[in-house]
């Protein structure tokens, strides 16, 4: 067998028709730039997540990097966030002209361990970027109680989170800010580059709608410097296709979850659904005891033609686009453990019951 890490074929099969009537009608129409189908997008995903506003914008980065600008976060500012994210987490804060500051992970969720987020809080913090790594919620009440004492905005990284629950909450709906992407591999995937923002804070909605669009409301009217960070239609009507569906393919994606789970029970050690939400499995990650294992699994799951990831091998803080930082290796014990640790294995709504039984076998004939 050979088992794709991702395989976006198979969901075009099944949409095939709708997207193709979908992408023709905006070329029948020709409102390629800020057409109709991203009004209706923002609409709908809006009413998905539970907000009062989104605003399509081109990718996840420049959601989080706009998000930031919205709030005047920049140059001088500090950015409190987790070493383990994908990069564009840290890159948006940076690109933004601000620093982000690291907080260790919680072991059980993977995410901010929110008791160390108060010690790296300054008087030059102005803003709390949790990440819901792998498409479960941080755990957000003590990150929201913390940010009113302190008076910091908070912005959710639901890039992974598309649909995940906290509370009876939607990812994107209890933060300031909520930044999505669109990415195709993401749970709701575009095809090619797309992002979102929600918000129900008009103010904000508002002012990242000029913000993508070259700081302007009304024609040549430019009352911000902006800079070009639309959602292309094409992407929105594509989007607008599959948002019918993401539920669907959530349930999917957490039925093969506990599949797995039941699978490697005592093999490995499985993702924790934390007892608050319900986790959205962006990617399914497991855990291997010893470091020294998790390379030599990966050659013997390639060699069962298996393709599984590593999600991230390397911490932010130690990536050298971040040597600025001079954080040093020992600083984020659990981050930088996992990380050498953790294998993420095929996840995708249209994967089969017997190549999650294949995936799983191959995984516990893996001799260690
Ligand atoms: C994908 C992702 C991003 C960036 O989104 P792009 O659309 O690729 O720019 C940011 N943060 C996280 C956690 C992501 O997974």
């Amino acid at each position: 067998m050979k088992i794709n890490f991702v395989d976006l074929g198979r969901q075009y099969k099944d949409i095939r028709d709708e997207i193709k009537e979908a992408m023709d009608s905006v070329l029948e129409r020709c409102d390629f730039i800020l057409g109709s189908e991203v009004e209706k997008f923002e609409k709908d995903f809006a009413k998905f997540c539970q907000t009062k506003f989104c605003v399509g914008v081109d990718s996840g980065t420049s959601a989080l990097k706009l998000a930031l600008e919205s709030c005047h976060i920049g140059k001088g500012d500090e950015v409190i966030t987790v070493p383990n994210t994908f990069i564009a987490t840290a890159l948006a804060i940076s690109e933004a002209g601000a620093k982000p500051v690291f907080v260790e992970i919680d072991p059980d969720s993977y995410n901010i361990d929110t008791s160390k987020i108060k010690s790296k809080i300054t008087k030059k913090t102005k803003a709390i970027l949790p990440v819901h790594l792998y498409g479960q919620m941080a755990d957000m009440d003590p990150i929201i109680e913390i940010a009113e004492r302190h008076n910091l905005k908070v912005i959710e990284d639901a890039c992974q989170a598309h649909g995940a629950v906290y509370k009876s909450k939607k990812a994107g709906s209890i933060g300031h800010i909520g930044c999505f992407s669109f990415y195709p591999g993401k749970n709701l995937g575009a095809y090619g580059d797309a992002g979102a923002i929600t918000t129900d804070d008009e103010e904000i909605a508002e002012k990242i709608q000029m913000l993508r669009n070259y700081g302007q409301k009304q024609k040549y009217h430019h009352l911000e410097k902006g800079m070009n960070h639309r959602l292309d239609t094409i992407q929105a009507a594509v989007l607008n296709v599959k948002l019918k569906y993401i539920e669907r393919w959530n349930e999917s994606r957490r039925r093969l979850a506990l599949l797995y789970n039941e699978k490697l029970k005592g093999v490995a050690i499985t993702p924790k659904e934390m007892h608050y939400g319900k986790h959205v499995y962006h990617l399914y990650v497991i855990r291997v005891n010893e470091a020294s294992e998790r390379d030599r699994l990966l050659e013997h799951l390639k060699s069962k033609g298996v393709a599984a990831g590593i999600h991230y091998p390397i911490p932010i803080h130690l990536q050298k686009a971040y040597s600025d930082l001079a954080i040093k290796e020992g600083s984020f014990p659990v981050t930088e453990e996992f990380s050498k640790k953790i294998i993420s294995l095929p996840m995708f709504p249209e994967l089969t019951e017997e190549e999650v039984d294949y995936v799983a076998d191959s995984v516990k004939g893996f001799g260690g």
